[in-house]
C-alpha cells in the first residue's frame, strides 16, 4: 500500500487533509482520490478497530492535541484542511479551526443539516446526554438507546428504566444494570426499525440530532408508531466557512487552494 511518504513532496500536488470518521468524508475522499492535481490524506480517530477505511491515502490515530494538529499540518505540508466529523465531534472541530488558524491554512467544513421536526414526530429535545438520561429514567421508559457508544456511561445510574442499546462495537463500562446490547452497522432499513421498536417493546427513542439518511429511520419508525423520541441537540461547532454537501466542498476547495487549480491548469496546459 503506498504511503504519505512514498510521495516526494517535490513537484507534487498540493495536500488535502480530511478529518473524517463520517460517510461524507468517505464520500468526499472517494471523489478526491479520483484526481490527480491534489493528494488527499483523510484521518480517522481510530475509535473503531475495524474502520472502513476510505479511499486515498489515510492516517489513523489522534493527533496528540492541538499543537501536534498544528506541528502535523505544518510537517506534512498540507495546503487545506476539510473538517469532515460527525456533528458530535466538538473537539477535534474546535482543534483544526485554531490550528489553520494559527497555520494560516484555510478550512471548510462539511456539515450535514440537521434533522427538524415534522409533523407527527413527537420529539422532546434537550442539550445533553445527562439531560436525556434523567428524562427516561424519570418515565421508567423501555428506552431504544441508539447514541452510539461513547456516551452510553451518562445512562450508568439509570435503574428504573430499561435499555437496548445498539453501537457498531461493545460499549465499554458504565452501562446502565437493565440492558441488552446489538451490534449492528447502518445504515437500516425502514423495516427493520420498525421491527426492532416492535419486538422490544420500545417506548422512548433516544438519539443524537446527528442529521443525514443513514440513521434516519429510526426517527421515521418511531413516528410511524408514534413513540417519542429524546432527541440530544447538538454541541456548538467553531464559526468557520461551512459548506453541507460534498460537492460544494470541491467547489470551495478549488476556490481557496489557488495552488489546486494552477497545478491543473499546468496538467492541462
Ligand atoms: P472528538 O471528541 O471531537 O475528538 C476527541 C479526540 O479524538 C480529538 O481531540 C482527537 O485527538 C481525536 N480525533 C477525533 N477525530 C479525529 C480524526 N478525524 N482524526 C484524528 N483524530 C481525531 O471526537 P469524537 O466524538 O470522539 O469522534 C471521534 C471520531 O469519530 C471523529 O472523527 C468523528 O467524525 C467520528 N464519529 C463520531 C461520532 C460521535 O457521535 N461523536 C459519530 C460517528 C463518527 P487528539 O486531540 O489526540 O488529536
Amino acid at each position: 500500500m503506498q504511503t504519505l511518504h512514498d510521495i516526494t513532496s517535490k513537484d507534487a500536488p498540493p495536500r488535502v487533509l480530511i478529518l473524517g470518521g463520517t460517510g461524507e468524508g468517505a464520500q468526499l475522499a472517494a471523489r478526491l482520490a479520483e484526481r490527480t492535481d491534489f493528494i488527499v490524506i483523510s484521518s480517522l480517530a481510530g475509535r473503531i478497530g475495524e474502520p472502513k477505511l476510505p479511499q486515498g491515502l489515510v492516517r489513523v490515530g489522534g493527533f496528540g492535541g492541538l499543537d501536534a494538529l498544528a506541528s502535523y499540518l505544518v510537517k506534512e505540508e498540507i495546503k487545506a484542511v476539510i473538517d469532515a466529523t460527525h456533528p458530535f465531534a466538538a473537539k477535534i472541530s474546535h482543534n483544526a479551526a485554531i490550528a489553520c488558524s494559527r497555520t494560516g491554512l484555510p478550512l471548510i467544513a462539511l456539515r450535514r443539516p440537521p434533522w427538524g421536526k415534522i409533523d407527527g414526530d413527537l420529539w422532546h429535545e434537550v442539550d445533553d446526554f445527562q439531560s436525556a438520561a434523567s428524562f427516561v429514567e424519570a418515565k421508567k421508559a423501555r428506552v431504544f438507546l441508539s447514541i452510539g457508544r461513547q456516551e452510553v456511561g451518562a445512562f450508568s445510574g439509570c435503574r428504573d428504566a430499561w435499555f437496548l442499546i445498539r453501537a457498531i462495537e461493545m460499549p465499554g463500562e458504565g452501562l446502565p444494570p437493565h440492558h441488552e446490547v446489538i451490534l449492528q452497522r447502518g445504515p437500516f432499513a425502514l423495516e427493520d426499525e420498525l421491527h426492532l421498536l416492535r419486538k422490544y417493546s420500545i417506548d422512548y427513542l433516544v438519539s443524537k440530532n446527528s442529521g443525514g439518511s443513514a440513521t434516519y429511520t429510526k426517527i421515521e419508525a418511531a413516528r410511524f408508531l408514534k413513540i417519542p423520541v429524546v432527541m440530544i441537540n447538538r454541541p456548538l461547532k467553531p464559526s468557520v466557512p461551512c459548506v453541507g454537501t460534498v460537492e460544494e466542498a470541491i467547489d470551495r476547495l478549488e476556490c481557496l487552494v489557488p495552488a489546486v487549480s494552477k497545478y491543473s491548469e499546468e496538467c492541462r496546459g
